[in-house]
């Protein structure tokens, strides 16, 4: 839709149309369209948009761009294989432990980035997330864009990192057989920091940049 339209609308919890047509907006939008996010009328009432949809048939809670349920919560806490359910809890605080660790401005990041973007919360970096999978990716982006750092985040559905080689930003790879600066995976052994323990397997991170 061409931006100005939405203020052609009325907002289905207000009674009246606001004259003055002001809705915020929050998300993926540019100057013609909202690809997803929200917009919220001076009132408060929040109406989430997806797929460039705006769903005016369900008010939604300022605060959640996206329903509970759309999210499945299950790839956002996935575990890396080979790692049982008893160890989500310390698998979510070793993820804790590796983005507080994260101190460059911008990050391409490959493997399960879901868990990733969920631990990392409300950031000021930038990430370039990379993944085969596109489910993932839309889970991803609407936990960025719960979190109201969508800005923050650029997604790319491919197999690994697609960078130009006169880049040297820094790669993630998160418990994935990519090459990478930067490592997360299980290993009995490592030379690396280790970030949780599961039993004889740990959570271990290997920097590979000089
Ligand atoms: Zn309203």
């Amino acid at each position: 839709m061409k931006l100005d339209i939405i203020n052609l609308l009325r907002c289905p919890s207000c009674d009246e149309a606001d004259p003055e047509g002001k809705y915020e907006l929050v998300g993926d939008y540019n100057q013609e369209k909202i690809f997803d996010g929200h917009i919220t009328c001076r009132n408060g009432h929040s109406w989430q948009v997806r797929d460039e949809i705006l769903r005016f048939h369900k008010e939604s809670h300022p605060e959640v761009l996206y329903d509970k349920l759309e999210i499945d919560e299950n790839r956002v806490n996935m575990l890396p294989d080979g790692l049982d359910e008893q160890y989500k809890r310390r698998f979510r605080e070793g993820m804790l432990k590796f983005v507080e660790g994260l101190d460059e401005d911008i990050y391409a990041v490959t493997g399960l980035v879901v868990p990733f973007v969920k631990a990392l919360g409300a950031t000021d970096k930038l990430f370039l997330l990379f993944s085969e999978n596109e489910d993932e990716l839309r889970l991803a982006q609407e936990v960025v864009a719960k979190n109201r750092v969508y800005d923050n985040f650029f997604f790319v559905r491919h197999k690994g990192f697609a960078l130009s080689p006169l880049t040297n930003i820094t790669r993630i790879s998160l418990f994935g057989e990519d090459e990478a600066d930067t490592k997360l995976a299980l290993a009995e052994e490592g030379n690396g920091d280790i970030l949780a323990s599961f039993g004889n397997l740990k959570m271990v991170r290997y920097s590979l940049k000089q």
